[in-house]
């Protein structure tokens, strides 16, 4: 048996970190939303073989337990004591180390594709759940729908869909290791910001308001180690985007613009400038 789950990369519209957990973790208060890049998961299983197997077509990947897909699978085998293997062939489309949540999106397609084909009737609340176990992003994964995030990452209360817009996300050439952003936060120095503008703007449907209300607090911090990212911000805001952010920890910045024209304008604007871009429309 064999399914092929498509793994959508997240933007985060708006990100802020209050805390850390005495574990260690942080709590989030985030709104992420899903767009129409992604990676292409086929799993296949074979009652009575236990193996996983993981390979990505990127030869850069690791294709053992570092893998989250790889965890993932080992997470649901362990916790459902399932009789069966998988083999996992991984499509990368989305940039690795970009701040688009590529290896949870991977994980949590893996989660959804082996719950249907062990017929373990998991619910999403409860896969959402076993998914923080790998990493905070893969809870959200799991629904890949516009969404409220909080807690340690578990926490997802789905918003209605996004109004019609188009995303120009462009990635500079340097990778981010979120561990190490994560290590430098100090949530006492941190500009922390009130959400309640975009959730307000994203359960309207108000197009001008989201744009209002964008904000990431580690922007400034990504920002600092590498300003490339607020020089391609700057950009991109100059050359038409109706609004900008980095995403994540970083370092891929998105514009946001009503109408697929300019968004082509944007696009081609960046190109030369930085050398990974995409138009992307949100999930929905
Ligand atoms: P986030 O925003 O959730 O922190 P990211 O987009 O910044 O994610 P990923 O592309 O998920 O970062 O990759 C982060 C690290 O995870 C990489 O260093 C990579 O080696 C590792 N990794 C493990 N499995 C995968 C996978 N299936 N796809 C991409 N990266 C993976």
């Amino acid at each position: 048996m064999e399914t092929t789950e498509k793994a959508p990369a997240k933007l985060n519209l708006f990100l802020d970190t209050p805390y850390n957990h005495s574990d260690g973790l942080q709590e989030w208060n985030m709104v992420m939303t899903s767009v129409d890049l992604a990676d292409y998961v086929k799993i296949e299983t074979k009652p009575g073989k236990r193996a996983i197997s993981v390979h990505t077509d990127t030869g850069f990947l690791p294709n053992d337990s570092r893998n989250l897909a790889f965890q993932a699978a080992k997470l649901l085998q362990q916790e459902f004591h399932v009789q069966a293997g998988a083999k996992i062939r991984i499509t990368k489309n989305i940039p690795v180390a970009a701040g688009m949540g590529g290896g949870s999106s991977d994980a949590a397609a893996v989660l959804r594709g082996l719950n249907n084909l062990w017929n373990l009737g998991i619910a999403p609340v409860k896969l959402a759940e076993l998914g923080l176990q790998i990493d905070s992003d893969v809870p959200y994964c799991v629904y890949s729908q516009t969404a409220h995030v909080y807690g340690k990452g578990e926490q997802i209360q789905l918003l209605r869909k996004l109004p019609g817009m188009y995303f120009v996300i462009a990635k500079p050439k340097l990778s981010v290791s979120t561990p190490k952003i994560l290590r430098q936060i100090d949530h006492a120095q941190l500009k922390h910001l009130e959400i309640q503008g975009m959730l307000e703007a994203v359960k309207q449907g108000d197009f001008n308001a989201i744009c209002q209300n964008l904000g990431n607090v580690l922007e400034p911090l990504t920002g600092q180690m590498h300003p490339q990212i607020l020089q391609l911000k700057e950009r991109m805001l100059k050359y038409g985007a109706e609004a900008a952010q980095m995403s994540g920890t970083g370092p891929t910045v998105f514009g946001i613009c009503r109408k697929e024209s300019r968004a082509q304008h944007l696009v081609n604007s960046l190109k030369g400038f930085c050398p990974e871009v995409y138009l992307v429309r949100p999930l929905n």
